[in-house]
């Protein structure tokens, strides 16, 4: 795989600081792919001077140009999907079609939707006597994870640059070369100098040191709970703005008159995908028990139809970490009824495709979550049980409802402390706010919301 043994700092790729570099491995096979420069304070303060110095030109360049520029992005971008996909399946470990659907695709969609939102964007309106504007925050540090590598970065560097902003991304040490070819994707847009700067290095040192940088205005953090929580104390002890996309544990509730058959096999499907590890996942399923058996038996068979199709999940930690959750379940009186505590290959970080049942929501697989295909099966007696049992998790990242009666649907949807849920199925819209309630985070991503979270606010009166 292509790497580069520098950072892309104002405009160019540029020798790091020290000598220490991170190896890529593909999960796949356990092979080495590439090495990328472990970046340390000193690059990220090289970064964050070049970002602050091409602040004031692209806050003041017109939306019409700054969209320009994204569609030049957004093209360029489509014509390297194909590298997109081969480069998230050899860092991530995906299988090639998923990487092409889903890793390559909806990035490109949303880096199109901002192109779009910049030019209509209303950044400036009449309220009685005032003008009120709606300007860049500054110099934006983004920090992000493996899950969908290339997604996680658009959804952050696209709005960022649409409302005007200049950013340093730190992205997560695991999937950095489509960190990278997102770089040269910048470069060849034709984005200026500074505007866009790339920092790879390891989360406590480079992630760190950017979150604490005197010179970055917001901190837009996606990953886990506890280092979103580690980096809103940094945060706010400087009064710095932050956005936090964080961890999930969300409900897919099967209401009595719904499609069942239907209802759990998308369901499995969405847990599985990604090899369980989207922050969004439907992990727990919510049936009726007067509908329960027949829904465990059809869970079972549809995880068990993906056995080997499914890639690896993204480390031996990760892996480790997924087949513990597994153990505790069996430990804690689940029925494992898909899947195992073994890995299923010897070479490569994969685990089964797993459903249990018998799940109380008391269980530590209801409750924390795991980043793994696993599904957990619930029983419950009514709708207020089913509510209680959705709503009783410290997160509300997604969600989804089933029913015959979309009404009923959305009636209950109303009702979950959550900020997306999908009725009778969805289907993705990247103009859609996306974000958490609860610990699953602050602020949202995606649309006119996700643009807003770059913009601070400014009236003049008259
Ligand atoms: P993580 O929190 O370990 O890492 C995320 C990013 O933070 C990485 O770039 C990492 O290098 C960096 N980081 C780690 N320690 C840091 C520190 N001390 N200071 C600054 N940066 C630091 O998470 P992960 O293991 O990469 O990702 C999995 C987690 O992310 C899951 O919990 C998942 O739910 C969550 N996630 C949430 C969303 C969402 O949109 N809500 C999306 C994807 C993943």
């Amino acid at each position: 795989m292509k790497a580069h043994d520098g950072m892309y700092i104002d405009g160019a790729w540029r020798p790091a600081a020290g000598q220490d570099v991170i190896e890529v491995v593909n999960p796949a096979d356990e092979q080495v792919i590439g090495t990328v420069p472990a970046g340390t304070a000193a690059d990220v303060d090289t970064a964050v001077r070049a970002a602050r110095a091409a602040l004031p030109g692209w806050a003041a360049t017109p939306p019409a140009e700054r969209a320009a520029r994204l569609t030049a992005l957004r093209d360029v971008l489509d014509a390297r999907r194909d590298e997109i996909a081969e480069t998230v399946t050899a860092e991530l470990g995906a299988p090639l079609k998923f990487s092409q659907a889903v890793h390559a695709a909806v990035p490109i969609a949303v880096a199109g939707s901002y192109a779009e939102l910049a030019g209509t964007y209303a950044f400036e309106e009449r309220v009685g006597n005032s003008t009120v504007y709606q300007e860049p925050i500054g110099v934006v540090g983004a920090i992000t994870p493996w899950n969908y590598p290339l997604h996680q970065i658009v959804a952050k560097a696209a709005p960022a640059l649409a409302a005007g902003c200049t950013i340093v991304l730190k992205p997560a040490e695991n999937t950095p070369l489509v960190a990278q070819l997102f770089a040269e994707a910048v470069h060849e847009a034709g984005l200026p100098a500074g505007v866009f700067n790339l920092v790879t290095g390891l989360g406590p040192v480079a992630g760190q040191a950017l979150a604490e940088h005197p010179g970055v205005d917001l901190v837009s953090f996606t990953g886990s709970t506890a280092v979103g929580r580690h980096i809103a104390s940094i945060a706010g002890a400087a009064v710095k703005k932050v956005a936090l996309e964080l961890g999930g544990k969300s409900a897919n509730v099967v209401l009595p008159d719904a499609d069942l058959a239907k209802a759990v096999n998308v369901g499995v499907a969405n847990v599985m995908s990604n090899s369980g590890q989207t922050c969004s996942a439907w992990t727990r399923m919510l049936v009726h028990r007067d509908q329960y058996d027949e829904a465990v038996e059809l869970a079972a068979q549809a995880a068990a139809k993906y056995g080997e199709r499914i890639g690896p999940v993204v480390s031996a930690r990760q892996q480790e970490r997924v087949l513990g959750y597994i153990g505790k379940g069996v430990a804690e009186g689940a029925r494992l009824v898909a899947g195992s505590t073994e890995p299923p290959r010897e070479t490569g970080y994969f685990v089964s495709p797993t459903v249990f049942a018998d799940v109380t929501p008391d269980m530590t697989i209801a409750q924390e979550e795991i980043f793994g295909p696993v599904l957990s099966v619930l029983r419950y007696e009514d709708e207020e049980d089913a509510l209680r049992i959705a709503n009783g998790t410290v997160y509300g990242l997604a969600g989804a409802v089933w029913a015959g009666d979309e009404a009923r649907a959305v009636a209950f949807a109303r009702r979950m402390d959550t900020g997306q849920v999908d009725i009778n199925g969805g289907r993705f819209n990247p103009l859609a706010p996306f974000g958490g309630y609860k610990q699953s985070g602050v602020g949202r991503e995606l649309g006119a919301h996700g643009l807003a979270e770059y913009l601070q606010t400014k009236s003049l009166q008259f």
